[in-house]
């Protein structure tokens, strides 16, 4: 039987191989300024954060699906939408032709949805979202992958009443600058926290000063985290990044999703490299509007040009089990490595 022997042999190599541990992987994909985040669990369940824009030849539609099939999915599990904004929502139509969405969660009826343009936003999700739909509060927790968990800290302009991921009383709030309430749809994004073992992910959206402040003071109720997504693509100069907030969830890694002129200023970037123990800071494009000392290192942006030559590049981080993660630059695969506190 020595036919069946070495078949026997060749199959547990086989067994072997594919057995190998299979990472958790987040693509902040380039839609311009816009946000789209797809997050794919060691199991191969998928999460989108967001679609990007409408239009432009479904430019935005077509590169999440690019994204999604090299990443060897043919449907997409789960998506939340943060809010109803066309850089966060107007993908949405284009890419559910393209391909199945099973789930979407959303923070419930745009408070946009009696102006004109907000009205289209909101009906045009609707039509395409319809029973799929699952509305979230802070506090719930997002259905994912087993060992990935997904808690919603902000939704509808509400935060989390309590702590979580071991929040403290903050003592950067005493003096902090307080903006004014914000009513538009960025103050009602959904927020979360992901955790997968030592490392946490924190993604609030377009989330403003006023609720980032709601979030981070007086009591941090999303502790420190391992990776931030810039909030509103690199604080939108002031709209958004309270350093109460940001400096006391002291992320290791923040990658801004920010446009070549959207999103990212001088003052944006200051606020990040102050966090404590910052130890990576990657963007979407190089800030057209920013000074050279005030962008990132150009191996650490996934896109340096503009219009045409724009290319579309995305930032891929990479998780392990034991908290080690990579992140890399898929325009130059220039990529580095971080141990999760
Ligand atoms: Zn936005
Ligand atoms: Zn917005």
């Amino acid at each position: 039987m020595r036919t069946l022997s070495l078949l026997s042999v060749w199959t547990a190599a086989a067994v072997l191989l594919t057995a190998q541990p299979r990472t958790l992987d987040i693509y902040w994909i380039d839609v311009e300024g816009g946000a789209s985040t797809l997050i794919i669990a060691p199991s191969g369940e998928s999460l989108l954060v967001d679609t990007g824009f409408p239009g432009n030849d479904d430019r935005d539609a077509k590169r999440i699906q690019a994204a999604a099939v090299a990443a060897g999915l043919t449907r997409i599990d789960n998506l939340v939408i943060t809010h109803f904004h066309g850089d966060h929502v107007g993908g949405l139509a284009a890419l559910s032709k393209a391909m199945p969405i099973r789930k979407i969660w959303d923070h419930g009826e745009s408070i946009e949805a009696s102006q004109q343009k907000g009205a289209t936003l909101w009906l045009d999700y609707l039509a395409v979202a319809g029973s799929k739909r699952t509305v979230v509060k802070p506090g719930n927790k997002i259905p994912f992958a087993g060992n990935v968990d997904i808690t919603v800290v902000s939704a509808n302009g509400e935060v989390i009443s309590e702590p979580i991921n071991k929040g403290f009383v903050n003592k950067l709030c005493d003096g902090a600058e307080r903006k004014p309430t914000d009513n538009t749809e960025n103050s009602r994004s959904t927020g979360f926290l992901l955790t997968y073992g030592k490392f946490t992910f924190l993604d609030v959206g377009d989330l403003t000063w006023d609720r980032e402040m709601m979030l981070g003071c007086p009591v941090n109720k999303v502790g420190e985290v391992t990776l931030m997504q810039a909030t509103h693509h690199g604080f939108s100069n002031g709209q958004s990044g309270a350093p109460a907030l940001i400096w006391s969830v002291k992320p290791q890694v923040v990658v801004v999703n920010n446009g070549a002129r959207k999103g990212f200023s001088n003052g944006g970037y200051e606020t990040i490299a102050k966090i404590p123990g910052i130890e990576g800071i990657w963007q979407g494009h190089k800030g057209a509007m920013n000074d050279a000392s005030h962008n990132t290192s150009d191996d650490m942006i996934a896109n340096l040009d503009e219009g045409a030559a724009d290319k579309g590049n995305w930032i891929k981080a990479s998780v392990s089990s034991d908290g080690k993660f990579t992140v890399t630059n898929n325009r130059n695969k220039f990529s580095k490595s971080y141990t999760s506190r």
